[in-house]
């Protein structure tokens, strides 16, 4: 499959019914949108490509979702019909229980998918307050029903004895935030799929999150991990941003600036 010159489709997913503490990453993607567009910045990537110019970028809106469980058939349903254009998705979260479903559509799509994972959690618990389907949850699921070959994560800083247990079950490689450092980036094969809780960065960085775990990176950590990407990136996912705990709407313009430069990594390589 040649994966070169493919066009990059935006989409808004906003659900926030797994998370476990704090609702509002619902209310994200129109918020990161606006950010995206403010007339405080501009739509020029750190490489100097004009998204706002680019012909290959292009918006789908929100998925419409019906609520409870059967929102996440329609997240992978609705994921699973705008890859049959063949295009690289980037995906605005919602939490990250959403990252079960996209990735159950990817991986109908694309066989050994590498996952690039950067999150303050491991999100590998079995279950969580009884639910399956939690946003603690998502990278069990994936790993349990073999939907990803390689799962690297980045940045954990929360790893609980279950987790770890579960972490060696899986095979998952582990950088914690304490080792943070790109080594491993330039190891990873495609097709890549980029899973980007904003909850790794320091909440210095990033208030606008329901989880605020200190000892993060900064976000030129991040970027300059997402830069280091060689491997074709088909999809990726920002998740956890949540407005009703921003300031000043700051980590939505950090959500912003991490989508410019995911959708850079896409058309590039
Ligand atoms: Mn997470
Ligand atoms: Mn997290």
């Amino acid at each position: 499959m040649n994966l070169n010159a493919l066009n990059v489709t935006l989409v808004g997913i906003p659900f926030d019914e797994s998370s476990s503490f704090l609702r509002g990453p619902a209310e994200a993607p129109p918020k990161i949108r606006e950010a995206l567009h403010s007339p405080s910045a501009n739509l020029v990537t750190e490489s100097g490509r004009d998204l706002g110019a680019e012909s290959r970028f292009r918006d789908a809106g929100d998925l419409q979702l019906p609520t409870g469980a059967a929102a996440f058939g329609a997240i992978e349903q609705g994921v699973a019909e705008l890859l049959e254009t063949g295009d690289r998705l980037v995906v605005l979260g919602g939490d990250h229980a959403i990252t079960y479903p996209l990735i159950r559509a990817f991986a109908g799509r694309h066989d050994n998918l590498t996952i690039l994972h950067l999150d303050a959690h491991p999100d590998l618990y079995d279950e969580l307050d009884g639910n399956k389907l939690s946003h603690a949850c998502p990278f069990a699921r994936i790993m349990e029903a073999n939907l990803a070959t390689r799962l690297v994560q980045m940045g954990i800083r929360t790893m609980t004895p279950h987790q770890r247990e579960q972490a060696e079950r899986f095979g998952v490689e582990v950088v914690t935030a304490r080792d943070w450092s790109d080594a491993v980036v330039g190891s990873l094969e495609a097709p890549l799929y980029l899973s980007l809780d904003l909850d790794v960065l320091d909440p210095a960085f990033a208030p606008g999150l329901s989880h605020h775990e200190p000892g993060g990176v900064t976000v030129r950590d991040v970027l300059t991990v997402v830069q280091a990407i060689r491997a074709p990136l088909v999809g990726a996912d920002i998740v956890e941003y949540n407005p009703v705990r921003d300031v000043n709407g700051v980590t939505a313009m950090v959500a912003a600036k991490c989508l410019k430069e995911v959708v850079a990594r896409m058309l590039e390589c």
